[in-house]
């Protein structure tokens, strides 16, 4: 089963109104900001409850639990501290409390991640980005393992809304699938060797990427995805000035957000995010595109200096 829409944050704001204000939901504290202010700033007036809390510990997601707990939304591989969840863990708390788990697997892809056969109940993609993956559409989608009261609300909501692609978006997204198996090992290798360069380079500070051994989440990342994938993001020593200046000076990477594309990506993730973000000053987050990886290595070295 799936619903096309118009975006990553059409088909989000799809599940949740699918809800019934009163309905709790847990979502974890570092999740998509565009997500988080469609549940603080938007569903909240509108009656849905959420707590956010940090899910790398499955206790703490335990601990929210209500007896209205309707919906655990979980993020995996996160954004931006790329922040790994235990997707068959928070299934199984999901199910004891008689809620849905659905999982947001737009940075990992369905080729490294699949939150279905690892029990969610629905995936929700930006396909924005990997799945169309050239930068040139905005698109999402809803896809559920079996056609329930719940998948069938997402549809009415879908269909009375009008919250759905054009057909060219769609023909844009479909040319996109046709190569992620080709794109997405090659992100993959590239951003392993990105992650590793910057891993030893003296004015990095942290590099956060669950590929690297020492990433906290690398056992349950190896164990729930294929590979990796392209996404890193890593904190310059010397703080947000010197941050903005690596930003300044790189010429191969583009200084933009979104991701999942053929381009490397660079941005202060803080700035794109506006006062009320979380994310440390000092961090940049990157995604690693399909340029010859020695090209994208070299660039980072002139721009840390
Ligand atoms: C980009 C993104 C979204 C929103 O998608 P749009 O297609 O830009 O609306 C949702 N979740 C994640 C993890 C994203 O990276």
């Amino acid at each position: 089963m799936a619903a096309a829409f118009a975006s990553g944050s059409a088909a989000t704001a799809t599940v949740f109104q699918a809800l019934a204000p009163g309905d709790h939901v847990i979502a974890p504290d570092d999740c998509y900001h565009g997500t988080a202010r469609l549940l603080r700033e938007v569903f909240a007036p509108w009656g849905l409850q959420t707590t956010f809390v940090d899910m790398t510990d499955a206790g703490n997601v335990r601990r929210a639990v209500q007896p209205n707990t309707r919906l655990i939304w979980v993020e995996t591989p996160s954004n931006p501290l790329l922040k790994i969840t235990d997707i068959a863990e928070m299934a199984s708390i999901a199910q004891s409390a008689g809620a849905l788990c659905v999982c947001d697997n737009t940075w990992a892809s369905p080729m490294l991640q699949r939150p279905l056969s690892l029990g969610a109940d629905l995936v929700v993609h930006s396909t924005t980005k990997y799945l169309g993956g050239h930068e040139d559409v905005t698109s999402g989608a809803v896809v559920g393992k079996a056609d329930t009261d719940f998948f069938q609300r997402v549809r009415l909501i879908q269909n009375v809304y009008g919250a759905v692609p054009s057909p060219f978006d769609c023909w844009l997204t479909l040319r996109g699938v046709r190569t992620l198996h080709v794109r997405m090992p090659a992100h993959c290798a590239n951003a392993g060797r990105v992650a590793r360069f910057l891993h030893d380079h003296p004015n990095v500070a942290a590099v956060h990427y669950p590929g690297l051994p020492d990433h906290p989440g690398h056992a349950t990342a190896a164990g729930q995805m294929a590979d990796f994938g392209g996404m890193l993001s890593f904190q310059v020593a010397g703080g947000r000035d010197a941050a903005m200046q690596v930003a300044a000076n790189v010429r191969l990477f583009v200084r933009a957000t979104s991701l999942g594309g053929t381009q490397s990506l660079i941005e202060h993730r803080a700035s794109i995010e506006g006062p009320d973000s979380t994310t440390p000053d000092d961090l940049l987050r990157v995604s690693v595109g399909l340029e010859n990886a020695d090209d994208l290595i070299a660039d980072l070295a002139q721009a840390l200096g």
